[in-house]
This record gives C-alpha cells, sequence and structure tokens, in this order.
C-alpha cells in the first residue's frame, strides 16, 4: 500500500487565498487591517527564519506585521515593556512572542503578559483554559492546523483511536484536546511511555510530535492509518526530515503528512486566521 500525500502547502494556499479575501473586505467595509506584532529575542537562527516566514506570510496575505527584535542580552523588562504598549495599542490585533527565548527570561510570564485578546499563539493560561473547558478563543496554531488538515480530507474522528506521541503545551496537549473534542479516543504518549509501538500500532490516527528525526517507522504503524509528522529535524546531511521515516510509513499508512510542506505551512496559515479573528472581534 503506498500512502496519498497530505499536502500543506496545496491546502493553505487555499485557505490563505480566503483569509487575504476576508481581510480585504475587512479594510474595504471597516477601514481595519489585520496586524500581527512579533518579537523575536535572540539569534537563534531557526527562529529567525520562522519570524521572517510569518511576516512575510502577513504581507502576502494583505495583513500588517510589526517586527520587534532585541539583542540575547536584553532586560526581560524591555520585552515586557514593549508588550504592554502592544496590548494597548487598538491597531494591533494579535502580538506573538517567538519561543525559546534566552535563560534570563521566565518564558510563562512573558506569554501570561499578552492580552488574552491578542494571544493568537493561544499559549496564555486563560485561552489554555478555554479550550481545556471545551470553548476555546484562540487554539495553538500548529493543533489547529492539523485539525484542518484532518476536515480537508473528511478522516472519521468519532470514535477513532487517536495516539499522540509528544505532550508539549505547544503541540501535544492543545491537540490531545482538539481531538477529544471531536470524541477521538486519545491516548497520549511520551518519554517515559512503556512500549510505545504498542499504542502507536493501535493509532487510526498517529500524530508525532517528539522531535527526534525518523523515530516513528513503517512497523509502528496501523496498516491505512492517518500520520500527520509535527517534527521538524535535519539530517546530519541537513536536510529537513519528520519524526516519521515517510520511506516505511508511507508503504503502510492510509494517508501522511511530508515534512517539509505537511503541518509546517499550515501552522503559519493558521496564524493569519488567529489574527484576523482577533480583528473582527474588535468589531464586537
Ligand atoms: P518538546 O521538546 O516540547 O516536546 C517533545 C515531546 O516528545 C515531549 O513530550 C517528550 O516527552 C516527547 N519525547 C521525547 N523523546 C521521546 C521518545 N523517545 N518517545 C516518546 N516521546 C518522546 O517539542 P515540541 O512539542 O515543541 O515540538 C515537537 C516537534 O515538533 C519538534 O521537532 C518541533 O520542531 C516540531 N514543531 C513543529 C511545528 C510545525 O509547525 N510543524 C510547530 C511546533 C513544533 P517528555 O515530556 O517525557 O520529555
Amino acid at each position: 500500500m503506498t500512502a496519498r500525500i497530505l499536502d500543506g502547502n496545496a491546502l493553505s494556499q487555499i485557505v490563505r487565498a480566503d483569509l487575504a479575501e476576508k481581510a480585504a473586505a475587512l479594510k474595504a467595509t471597516q477601514n481595519i487591517v489585520p496586524c500581527l506584532a512579533v518579537i523575536l529575542v535572540g539569534e537563534d537562527p531557526a527562529s529567525a527564519v520562522y519570524v521572517r516566514n510569518k511576516v512575510a506570510a502577513c504581507e502576502k496575505a494583505g495583513f500588517r506585521s510589526i517586527k520587534e527584535s532585541y539583542p540575547p542580552n536584553v532586560e526581560p523588562i524591555v520585552v515586557l515593556g514593549k508588550i504592554a504598549a502592544l496590548n494597548a495599542d487598538p491597531s494591533v490585533h494579535g502580538i506573538l512572542v517567538q519561543l525559546p527565548l534566552p535563560r534570563q527570561f521566565d518564558a510563562a510570564a512573558v506569554l501570561e503578559a499578552i492580552s488574552p485578546e491578542k494571544d493568537v499563539d493561544g499559549f496564555h493560561a486563560e485561552n489554555v483554559g478555554a479550550l481545556m473547558q471545551g470553548n476555546p478563543r484562540f487554539v495553538p496554531c500548529t493543533p489547529c492546523g492539523v485539525m484542518k488538515m484532518l476536515a480537508s480530507e473528511n478522516v472519521p474522528l468519532k470514535g477513532a483511536e487517536a495516539v499522540i506521541v509528544g505532550r508539549s503545551n505547544i503541540v501535544g496537549k492543545p491537540m490531545a484536546m482538539l481531538l477529544l473534542a471531536e470524541s477521538c479516543t486519545v491516548t497520549i504518549c511520551h518519554s517515559r511511555t512503556r512500549d510505545l509501538a504498542f499504542h502507536t500500532r493501535r493509532a487510526d490516527i498517529l500524530v508525532a510530535a517528539v522531535g527526534q528525526p525518523k523515530m516513528i517507522t513503517g512497523d509502528m504503524i496501523k496498516p491505512g492509518a492517518t500520520v500527520i509528522d509535527v517534527g521538524i529535524n535535519r539530517t546530519p546531511e541537513g536536510k529537513l526530515c519528520g519524526d516519521v521515516d515517510f520511506e516505511s510509513a508511507k508503504e503502510v499508512a492510509g494517508l501522511i503528512t511530508p515534512v517539509p510542506g505537511g503541518v509546517g505551512p499550515m501552522t503559519i496559515t493558521m496564524l493569519l486566521a488567529n489574527t484576523l479573528e482577533a480583528a473582527e472581534r474588535t468589531l464586537g
């Protein structure tokens, strides 16, 4: 069996075109241009690329973006002051702080400083709580993008066995909440899970969000399963790869996301969606 590919680039193009249309309508009818402010601290090359891609996606969709960059040794109070100013600026609808932050920062305190109404990454405790309660305001972009991908292929969710490998606040936990809300039976695996393959082989929907190159191999996958690879890793040769060994997995899975070109583009697309939603909400 060779799996069908779930193409995140193609789906992103469709969704982003729709978002651009909606942003243009908001501007035409209400004179509101959705605006995302991105804060980058330090010189991590991967973070710089992510921020550049986010800013470029905003521009392409007709959104406004603000990029605030700080050196690695900046005092946290300076960044917190900027967040307060952006919170108070009515022309700014979304604010995100690119993670990870340098050592001198308390990342949780920084995320809590962002107004929950502008927290388009969905990391503020208030928004995390709202998701837990089944009444989400902003859903973290990566799991939100995964749900869009599953919906685009009409993957049956009710009663499906969903196994998530990884329990981070950014991906694994919110992913579990979203799949649970769709009545999947959810299992979350992590580094202390005994017999990982026992769990992954039961999965109708398998989400890998670990950060270990190619650790999920074809023999760990149920035939016909939907396999979502969130991981972004580099091989020793410098090539991008996921947490799933694509070559062996595609022979077993029914549907599979590639890396690159799978979940990654959908993450940025959902960031745009959340920013547009934040802008629309200012209308009441
Ligand atoms: P974290 O490092 O925060 O979490 C990794 C999780 O994987 C942890 O829960 C950890 O378990 C678990 N884990 C580690 N080793 C194993 C193992 N051998 N077996 C089972 N579980 C294991 O990572 P993130 O969630 O932030 O990111 C995961 C991956 O997704 C990374 O490659 C990241 O680059 C990528 N990513 C991609 C995005 C996209 O847009 N495509 C967006 C965000 C992330 P424990 O909790 O026990 O330590």
